[in-house]
């Protein structure tokens, strides 16, 4: 995923939506969004090897089933998940436009229709025959009631196919939250953070300041989950997600990494202000007192080790976080429970 490529085309992006959704209906494959990202691609024809699959499947006449379709979609299409939703998303938004303006147009087409009603029946009351000027009217009036039906019912046709749209669209962004968050703790995700230190960097161009980048990773963690079990573990992974976004800020963003690895964010930060959050976050952690639930034991200390990393120019995000993730270990291998800052060079 590559968040500094440019915006897919909106006109083609609603093509292909346009080209994909007779096909989705001609092969009786329901409309999810994943169902619409692979027939996307498959329109698209980005993926040569989805069309092969795709073009078989139809050529020996078998049916699209719920598991062909998933199977279809984590094959060729889950990796580029997040680029296929925002160009699907971009098309249904091309969508939308093209039906307000017709929208606009079917209703300056019954405004400048009863424009010429309107005209024709002043004509018709400076007529002098009063028989013809009847008739005259009464068609008028016919013509324009079969206009008025024609008009409501584009519009109430229009009003569904927008309703529709924009179930679609929230659909597909509760889809794309939930591509890039972690479900246990509510953080960004590994695939959320690479998307957004690419952007980050690329913003540096206009001149603005590095990013910091933290990594945080809790200590012996394994004898937490040994001695208290793997549900009270995931509940202190929750606990440091939560003391990470108490810490943060504005345009910083925390991540889970892994297991029990977390990374902060910090856009335009310099390092000493990227040690003090981290710092922060440490004594946080390691202050809390937390016990069970269930029999009010003591976990004990919780603590966590860090490592601080200042983006050097020309490095790329692999670099930046293994730099980081360096000085985390660094902080372990001192004996834990402390912050450490990366080597520059
Ligand atoms: P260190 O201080 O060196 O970091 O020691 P550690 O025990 O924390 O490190 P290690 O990486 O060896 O162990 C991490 C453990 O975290 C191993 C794995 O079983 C556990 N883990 C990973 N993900 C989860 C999770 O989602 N929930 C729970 N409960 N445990 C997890
Ligand atoms: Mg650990
Ligand atoms: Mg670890």
């Amino acid at each position: 995923m590559n968040v500094g490529n440019d915006q897919p085309d909106c006109d083609a992006a609603a093509e292909y939506l346009r080209m994909a959704v007779p096909l989705m209906a001609k092969h009786n494959v329901p409309a999810t969004p994943q169902n619409y990202a692979t027939w996307y691609t498959y329109v698209s024809g980005e993926i040569p090897e989805l069309n092969a699959e795709i073009d078989r499947l139809i050529q020996e006449c078998r049916s699209f089933s719920a598991a062909t379709n998933v199977q279809l979609y984590r094959q060729f299409v889950a990796d580029q998940d997040l680029n296929q939703i925002d160009e699907v998303r971009t098309g249904l938004n091309q969508i939308l436009i093209d039906v307000g303006n017709s929208l606009d147009r079917a209703g300056n087409d019954a405004n400048a229709y009863q424009d010429t009603l309107g005209s024709l029946a002043t004509q018709a009351t400076q007529q002098d025959d009063l028989s013809g000027i009847r008739s005259l009217l009464t068609t008028l009036i016919k013509e324009t009631r079969t206009m008025q039906t024609m008009t409501q019912g584009m519009h109430a046709q229009f009003e569904s196919k927008t309703r529709e749209v924009e179930a679609l669209q929230q659909e597909l962004q509760l889809e794309r939250k939930r591509a890039i968050t972690d479900p246990l703790t509510g953080l960004y995700n590994r695939l959320a953070l690479i998307d957004k230190l690419n952007a980050v960097i690329a913003e540096m161009a206009d001149g603005s300041g590095p990013p910091s980048l933290i990594m945080v990773d809790i200590d012996d963690f394994k004898n937490i989950n040994d001695k208290h079990g793997h549900l009270i573990g995931d509940r202190v992974i929750r606990f440091v997600a939560q003391v990470l976004e108490k810490n943060i800020k504005g345009r910083d963003c925390a991540a889970r990494y892994g297991g029990e690895e977390f990374t902060v964010l910090l856009p335009q930060t310099p390092v000493a202000g990227a040690r003090s959050v981290a710092e922060a976050i440490r004594k946080a952690v390691a202050h809390a007192q937390l016990v069970r639930a269930d029999n009010k034991e003591s976990l004990g200390q919780i603590t966590v080790s860090a490592g601080v990393a200042t983006y050097r120019r020309g490095e790329d995000v692999i670099e930046f976080i293994d730099r980081a993730d360096q000085a985390m270990y660094r902080s372990k291998h001192s004996g834990r429970n402390q912050v450490s800052i990366a080597h520059d060079l």
